[in-house]
C-alpha cells in the first residue's frame, strides 16, 4: 500500500494502475480514525474495483465548530495500518495546504432542500458546501469509477449524488449499509468521546429507532405516532434531540405519514458528543407470496 500526498503524486499512481490494467477505480472518501464502519466501504469497493485508493482527510472546511474539528481525533500511523490490512492499494493523506492553497476561492454549493434541513440547523448552512467542495476536489483528483458513502450520512449520501448528477462528474456514488456495534450504536469516530454513562445512554439512539421500526411492523404508518414512540425512548434515557424527522428518503421533504420510503432520522447530543444515526422505512410488502 502506498500512501500519497500530493495530487500529483496520487494522478501517477492511478494512471501507472490503469495502465497495468485496473480498470475500475474505487474511491472511499474519509476523515480517519478508521472503524468497521469505513472498512466495509473499502470491502464493497474492492469487490469491483482494480484499485481502492482511500482518502483520509479532516476537512476543515466542513466543520463549523472549531472545537469539534480540534477534538477530531487523529492516528493516522493506525489508520494507515487498517487500511492496508483491509486491501487499499492507495491512502491518499493530502495537507489541507495541498486541496486548498493560497488564493483558493471556489466553493462546490448543492442548493434547495437537500442542503437546508437536518444537519443544516445544527451544523451551519457552510457544512455541505464544505463536503460538496472537498468530495468534487476527491472525485477530480482520483478520477474514480465509483465512491463509497455509508448511508449513516443519509443526508451527506443525497448531497453528494445531487452534485455528482449536476455537475456531470462521471462516478457512480455506492450507498453502503450502516456498521453497528454488537449493541448497535452506529459506528462513529466520535464514539471514542463517549464517557461509558454517556455510551449507554447512547444506545437510546439506535433503541428509538427500533421501536420506530416495530410499531411501523405492527401496522402504524402515521409519521405524529412513530416520532411520539422515538421520542419516548429517548427521554427515558435523558436525551433531547436535535431533530427527530420522518422524512421523504429521496427529498429529504417532512412526511406525515409512511407511504413511499421514508427516512427517520436523528441527531442528538450526548454529553458533549453530537451523533448522528438514521433508518430508511419501507412499508411492508401486504400479501407478499412468502
Ligand atoms: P467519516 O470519516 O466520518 O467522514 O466517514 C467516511 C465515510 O464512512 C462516510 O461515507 C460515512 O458515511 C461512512 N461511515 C461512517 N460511519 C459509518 C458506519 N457506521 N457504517 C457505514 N459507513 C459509515
Amino acid at each position: 500500500m502506498k500512501i500519497v500526498r500530493t495530487v500529483q503524486e496520487l494522478r501517477e499512481n492511478v494512471r501507472a494502475a490503469r495502465a497495468g490494467g485496473a480498470e475500475h477505480v474505487g474511491l472511499v472518501p474519509t476523515m480517519g480514525a478508521l472503524h468497521e464502519g469505513h472498512i466495509s466501504l473499502v470491502a464493497a469497493a474492492r469487490r469491483r474495483s482494480g484499485l481502492t485508493v482511500m482518502s483520509i482527510f479532516v476537512n476543515p472546511t466542513q466543520f463549523t465548530e472549531a472545537s469539534d474539528l480540534d477534538a477530531y481525533p487523529r492516528q493516522e500511523a493506525a489508520d494507515a495500518a487498517l487500511a492496508e490490512a483491509a486491501g487499499v492499494d492507495i491512502v491518499f493523506a493530502p495537507e489541507a495546504s495541498e486541496l486548498y492553497p493560497e488564493g483558493f476561492a471556489t466553493t462546490v454549493h448543492v442548493g434547495g432542500p437537500l442542503t437546508q434541513t437536518l444537519e443544516a440547523a445544527g451544523r451551519g448552512p457552510a457544512h455541505f458546501d464544505g463536503v460538496a467542495t472537498v468530495v468534487s476536489k476527491l472525485l477530480l483528483a482520483v478520477g474514480a469509477d465509483a465512491a463509497y458513502f455509508g448511508q449513516k450520512d443519509a443526508q451527506q449520501l443525497l448531497v453528494v449524488r445531487r452534485m455528482v448528477a449536476d455537475l456531470g462528474i462521471p462516478a457512480e456514488i455506492v450507498a453502503c449499509p450502516t456498521v453497528r456495534d454488537a449493541d448497535g450504536l452506529a459506528k462513529s469516530s466520535r464514539n471514542v468521546r463517549l464517557r461509558d454513562d454517556e455510551r449507554a445512554r447512547a444506545l437510546a439512539i439506535p433503541r428509538s429507532l427500533e421501536a420506530v421500526e416495530a410499531a411501523l411492523a405492527l401496522g402504524e404508518t402515521r409519521s405524529e405516532a412513530l416520532h411520539a414512540r422515538a421520542a419516548t425512548v429517548l427521554a427515558a434515557a435523558g436525551i433531547e434531540p436535535e431533530y427527530l424527522a420522518f422524512v421523504d428518503a429521496s427529498s429529504l421533504a417532512p412526511v406525515t405519514e409512511v407511504a413511499s420510503p421514508v427516512l427517520c432520522a436523528i441527531a442528538a447530543r450526548v454529553g458533549t458528543v453530537r451523533l448522528i444515526d438514521n433508518t430508511l422505512l419501507t412499508l411492508p410488502r401486504a400479501g407478499g407470496e412468502n
